[in-house]
């Protein structure tokens, strides 16, 4: 009895059940590591852990903006989804901001492109085992941030019911637009909503999508890396000056970027004459929502 109990310490001893942070706040992703387990759990949002050249497996866990602050329980699945392990996650308030647009008329009323919901909504979803990504990440363009992620936004002073999932930063006319990580170019197109878009799949359940361009560089089906273009800030879509608004996805979840990469604000003064838009509204759930989607009540764009 004696020499199975040390058997079975030293057993537990060399497993790997490792989640950082511990601490999140809304909006930042949980990097959770096991040699053990190959998908995780908070909740209903499951994600699957890939292994690794350098190590063991890694999933990317992401705390929605809307998750409310408090204890969550972690939970470290094997393939038959039996518990391995459960450690508690601390989701920590973000306090992001309230912003006001003034939005005109005619853009408010824009409509989407046929197909260009389910689109983003079916690329969003998507996880692909292959690794394209790797740390640090860059942004996309030098310019500052005309508006952060997660603020709560209202448009001409009523609330939306809706935050920004993505980030805006200023830039010229024709600036080139770069990914944030190497990945593959997934969407090329031309909407009415989000204008020019391009939206590139890193791995991994790592995703990014840029609007609003005023031309591509990038091809569907294009291999990208940070050094290469792949289109040109513009104001195409629903904008209302040249800018690239641009979200970063993990396992479907609009995350902070700032977790990711060094983003500079845009000086307090500046912002009345920053361009602005709208978030996108919701991208249609589908009928069969995968175990990895977002709840209903969760922000989509
Ligand atoms: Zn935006």
């Amino acid at each position: 009895m004696r020499w199975f109990l040390f058997l079975l310490a030293a057993c537990a001893g060399a497993q790997v059940f490792d989640a950082v942070p511990q601490k999140p706040e809304q909006g930042q992703v949980v990097k959770v590591t096991s040699d053990k387990a190959v998908s995780a759990r908070i909740n209903d949002r499951t994600i699957k852990l890939f292994p690794q050249a350098d190590g063991p497996a890694l999933g990317l866990m992401p705390i929605p903006t809307l998750e409310k602050p408090g204890k969550y329980q972690l939970d470290f699945l094997d393939s038959s989804g039996a518990v391995l392990h459960s450690m508690e996650i601390t989701v920590a308030d973000a306090y992001y901001p309230r912003e006001n647009l003034t939005i005109a008329p005619q853009l408010s009323t824009l409509k989407p492109s046929p197909g260009e919901q389910a689109t983003v909504g079916k690329f969003r979803d998507t996880v692909t085992p292959e690794r394209y990504w790797k740390e640090p990440f860059d942004a996309p363009v030098p310019g500052c941030v005309t508006s952060p992620y997660g603020s709560t936004r209202l448009h001409n002073g009523k609330l939306t019911g809706d935050f920004h999932a993505g980030i805006d930063q200023r830039g010229a006319m024709s600036t080139p637009i770069h990914p944030i990580t190497p990945g593959v170019v997934k969407i090329v197109q031309k909407w009415n909503l989000r204008g020019g878009t391009v939206a590139i799949d890193h791995g991994q359940g790592v995703e990014s999508i840029y609007l609003h361009m005023s031309a591509f560089q990038a091809k569907e089906g294009q291999q990208v890396t940070t050094s290469d273009v792949i289109g040109y800030i513009g104001s195409t879509g629903r904008s209302t000056g040249p800018h690239v608004h641009w979200t970063m996805y993990v396992n479907g979840v609009p995350v902070n970027p700032g977790q990711w990469m060094k983003l500079e604000p845009c000086a307090a003064g500046s912002h009345p004459a920053a361009p602005v838009h709208h978030t996108a509204p919701k991208a249609k759930s589908t009928a069969t929502t995968p175990p990895t989607a977002p709840p209903a009540a969760a922000p989509q764009e």
